[in-house]
């Protein structure tokens, strides 16, 4: 391997003070402008670039020199994405994917070879358990799945050959909440690393390496870009092993993320706190008032004092509860209850009938039938995925709105 020199020609930073906090740092860290000055970050179209001479662009291509070259491994305004959200997750590094998954290949092609073993909770998004399970299955890393909550199963799945554990938090649909310092220390015991996919939560709410985490998966699909454009993704970590260990990977496979759903991202994560904070609110209300209706059987939300890891979530997440809210609706019977859940989301003239979520419309779906509809009804037991759920992802509607779309179904059960 080509190891950089220990002090190439760096790309310039933004001229900030060094004590800028997160609300800052999410609108102006990136690039400096280039030499027009523009205040709003520029859009660079450009599929490779130009070298002022033949000494130099040798130069770049060995590494001596911090540049832009092409854009499958660099360009400007998927770098300023990646500066702006590793300022964000508290990391020293960031590389941008072409997608979440693309994020979660990437990682797994870059720490693993053959022979290795993943521990992964079994409430992880569902593409997650079949991209290890199937397709890195067939290349030589087995994963162990266990649960979400229990910390005896992860630390009994740890293996001498296991080298990453992988975990989602708060989980979909359930919003179960696992204890990522915990996981931390069983994964660092074992000579492992700790990745934390923190889609639900966003670095707004919650910042997994805080807790020890080593790397943070993004699906940018979701509340990043915050109104439902693009399809991207990240890994956050340590800026070294990205560099020696990611970075090869993803000049050799392209899992590269295209300038413009990275500018799209980066100007999403301008408004991300404040998103996210405002539909925490407003999905915090609509948890503690459909767990008032007497059509409810249940609601799962990290928010509510009767959420089982309330106190564990508020400590994680910076006080909210996120903004994914699923609830059992009353029903005698799978049948009864499945048909009911689909007369409150058939009333509906305002939510989105969806499983996408992060976006500022707010989302409904019924998780039995979509994102986990090719389980076997054995399988989605053991989820606790029963045929009366439905999950809500609070975007920015007006909550008396919300609440008024929501009774229309539930007074007719
Ligand atoms: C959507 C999602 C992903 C996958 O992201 P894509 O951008 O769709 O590839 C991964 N993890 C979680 C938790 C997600 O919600």
């Amino acid at each position: 391997m080509t190891m950089k020199p220990t002090n190439p020609k760096k790309i310039p930073r933004v001229a900030l003070p060094a004590d800028v906090r997160p609300d800052t740092l999410a609108v102006r860290e990136g690039l400096p402008p280039s030499a027009w000055g523009e205040n709003s970050e520029a859009l660079f179209l450009t599929s490779s670039f130009v070298h002022p001479d033949a000494a130099t662009a040798a130069a770049r291509f060995a590494n001596e020199e911090e540049a832009f070259t092409y854009s499958r491994f660099s360009n400007p305004t998927v770098m300023m994405m990646e500066r702006r959200l590793a300022a964000l997750e508290r990391t020293s590094g960031c590389i941008a994917t072409s997608s979440g998954m693309a994020a979660i290949t990437l990682l797994v092609m870059g720490l693993l070879k053959a022979g290795d073993h993943v521990v992964c909770s079994r409430s992880v998004f569902g593409s997650t358990i079949k991209l290890l399970q199937s397709e890195f299955g067939k290349f030589g890393v087995q994963s162990t799945f266990v649960s979400q909550t229990d910390l005896a199963e992860w630390r009994a799945a740890i293996q001498p050959n296991t080298r990453l554990l992988f975990a989602e938090t708060p989980s979909n649909p359930l919003t179960e909440v696992c204890d990522i310092r915990a996981l931390a220390d069983i994964a660092h015991a074992g000579g492992a690393w700790l990745a934390v996919d923190n889609c639900f939560c966003s670095p707004a709410l919650q910042r997994p390496v805080e807790y020890g985490a080593d790397f943070v998966i993004h699906s940018g699909t979701k509340y990043l870009d915050g109104q439902g454009r693009v399809i991207a993704g990240a890994v956050c970590g340590p800026q070294e092993l990205i560099d020696q260990q990611l970075v090869p990977v993803m000049r050799s496979c392209g899992l590269s993320l295209s300038p413009f759903n990275a500018w799209v991202v980066l100007k999403g994560m301008e408004t991300l706190s404040i998103r996210m904070r405002e539909q925490s609110a407003r999905a915090f209300q609509l948890a503690a008032w459909l767990e008032a209706q007497t059509q409810v059987d249940r609601v799962f939300y990290p928010g509510l004092a009767s959420h089982p890891q309330h106190a564990l979530a508020m400590v994680q997440q910076g006080g909210l509860g996120g903004t994914v809210v699923s609830f059992v609706v009353r029903g005698e019977g799978a049948v009864a209850a499945r048909a009911n859940a689909f007369a409150v989301i058939d009333h509906t003239r305002i939510c989105s009938i969806t499983a996408n979520l992060g976006d500022t419309k707010t989302t409904i779906t019924h998780p039995a039938s979509t994102s986990h509809g090719r389980l076997t009804e054995v399988q989605r037991q053991a989820a606790g995925v029963a045929q009366g759920l439905i999950r809500l992802a609070v975007g920015l509607d007006d909550v008396e709105d919300l609440k008024a779309d929501l009774l229309r179904g539930l007074v007719t059960l």
